[in-house]
């Protein structure tokens, strides 16, 4: 059989670096594990404007398709910011999303025990979390129409519309519950169903999934607002959160920063699943390009490789191999390796990038 096939897009600033680990880890899963895949690489945001001028040709599109999987680190810098918007580097990500219709975004919070003091909360609320975040992407109020900015009498008006079909919400519904029964069986569906008629079909839609294909997930509904206020008085009473693109991108933001810092925050994108069972998808940091630190080797990489992790679990089927990635960066935490994100001014020298790749190959080795 052909090996599952990887297109790369590491793109620009840490991008390529917090990437250069992650390849490193697919090469030891070639090695060590018999878990190879036929890697390509391409341009993304500003180094395809470079040489294309445009964030994304084409033929990268046309690649990214027809990929298994793809793997994405980073675009944007200050280089691009005067670029006109329809050729900024960021768009060649949002053609990304809209082109492969990456409908469900997971974006989990995990709080390892080594860095819980880095959380801005209190250690006992946060050490342990594992909750996973399942933003609606494509649709809502960000895409809905009208919008615009309009002549009313002597006055303009700024208007937006929240939108969403039944179909919309449902097959996002499936894939929270999905993933509920790989993790610990619950969902909470948030939206605003006291004050908005999206919320109200929202909630009954997301109830008829549960009730007719989902009985045995545990389903409770919340209001957004309360959603944000438990996120963070008791984050650990969450398993799967879903919810609408504008409420999951302020409350993934949120949960995200329970955990500590932009450089351990890894996410996934996932479409219809293909004829073979596997959904079209897209594996990224949640971090940008960073061009502060970028080509001084002080980027921590592993958001980057808990992306990966992520592919491997969601679509590789390779939960267990996605466990020992993930428990090969725990160890190394546990065992004091820091990048400088990781580390106050007084707590000593920070490791690079790829001595933090090392350590966590290191780990690897003496999980076998
Ligand atoms: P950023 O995430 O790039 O950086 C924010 C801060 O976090 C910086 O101080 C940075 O040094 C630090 N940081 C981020 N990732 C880190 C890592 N792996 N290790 C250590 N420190 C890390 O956000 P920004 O500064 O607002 O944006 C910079 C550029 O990135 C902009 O052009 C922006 O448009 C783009 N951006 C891209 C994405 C994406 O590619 N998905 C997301 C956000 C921002």
């Amino acid at each position: 059989m052909a090996n599952p096939s990887l297109l790369i897009l590491a793109g620009d600033g840490i991008g390529p670096e917090v990437m250069g680990q992650v390849v490193r880890i697919i090469d030891w899963f070639g090695e060590k594990r018999s878990l190879a895949f036929d890697v390509e690489h391409d341009l993304v945001g500003g180094a395809a404007y470079d040489k294309h001028g445009t964030p994304l040709h084409d033929d990268t599109m046309a690649k990214a398709l027809a990929a298994d999987a793809v793997l994405l680190g980073a675009v944007g810098g200050p280089k691009y910011d005067a670029l006109d918007f329809s050729v900024k580097p960021e768009r060649g990500l949002l053609r990304l999303r809209k082109e492969m219709d990456l409908f469900s975004n997971l974006r989990p919070a995990q709080c390892f025990d080594a860095l819980a003091d880095f959380s801005s909360l209190k250690k006992d609320i946060v050490a342990g979390l594992d909750i996973m975040i399942v933003r609606e992407l494509t649709s809502g109020v960000y895409f809905g129409e009208p919008r615009g900015i309009f002549e009313e009498g002597n006055e303009r008006v700024g208007i937006n519309t929240q939108r969403y079909t039944e179909s919309e919400i449902d097959r996002v519904a499936r894939s929270a519950f999905e993933l509920a029964r790989r993790r610990n069986n619950k969902v909470c569906s948030m939206e605003k169903a006291n004050v908005m008629e999206s919320g109200i079909l929202w909630r009954e839609v997301v109830q008829k999934v549960h009730d007719e294909d989902y009985p045995d997930v545990e389903l409770t509904h919340m209001y957004a607002d309360n959603g944000a206020m438990q996120l963070v008085r008791a984050p650990k009473q969450f398993d799967v959160i879903v919810t609408d693109n504008l409420f999951g991108d302020i409350l993934s933001d949120c949960a995200a920063m329970l955990t500590g810092s932009l450089g351990m925050l890894p996410s996934a994108s996932l479409g219809a699943p293909n004829a073979d069972g596997r959904p079209k998808a897209l594996y990224e940091p949640v971090h940008g390009s960073a061009p502060d630190i970028a080509g001084q080797g002080k980027a921590n990489p592993i958001a980057c490789i808990l992306s990966f992790a992520m592919a491997l679990r969601y679509s590789f089927d390779q939960g267990e191999e996605a466990a020992r990635l993930e428990k090969a960066v725990e160890q190394v935490l546990a065992d004091g390796a820091r990048t400088a994100d990781l580390m106050g001014p007084e707590d000593g020298t920070p490791i690079s990038t790829s001595e933090m790749g090392d350590a966590i190959l290191a780990a690897l080795d003496a999980s076998l």
